[in-house]
């Protein structure tokens, strides 16, 4: 059994959060620490800890994560000049919050996807 996050806590609102979205599979919600103008996170409403535990019952929600994504960032006014998806996993990938979450992040160029690390 995975621990739960500080997710799970704002899927069933319990602390606050500004959820722009939700539905029986997934949330989304503004990130607290915004990296671009355009900084949202969706989730899977049920646990998922890391993209290395999705498994093929998961398809469901993490195709709801794409759709939500796109929806959202068309209401956001970001989906024509363009936008990043991001799901980081484990150290080397810069995981925080260990329940999986795609950013969503725009409204601004974002510069090149990767600087090498030396
Ligand atoms: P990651 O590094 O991919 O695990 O990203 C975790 C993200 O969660 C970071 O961008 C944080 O700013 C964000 N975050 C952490 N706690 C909260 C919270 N309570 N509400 C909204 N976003 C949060």
């Amino acid at each position: 059994m995975s621990e739960e996050t500080i997710f799970s806590k704002i899927i069933r609102r319990e602390i606050p959060a500004d959820i722009l979205y939700q539905d029986d599979l997934v949330t989304a919600f503004r990130d607290i620490q915004p990296q671009a103008p355009t900084h949202i996170l969706i989730i899977p409403n049920h646990l998922i800890p890391t993209a290395n535990d999705i498994k093929a019952s998961d398809e469901k929600a993490l195709g709801r994560m794409m759709s939500v994504a796109a929806k959202l960032a068309e209401e956001a006014g970001i989906a024509e000049d363009g936008y990043r998806l991001i799901m980081n996993c484990n150290k080397h990938g810069g995981q925080e919050v260990y329940h999986i979450h795609m950013h969503l992040v725009g409204g601004q160029p974002l510069g090149p996807i990767l600087t090498r690390q030396s």
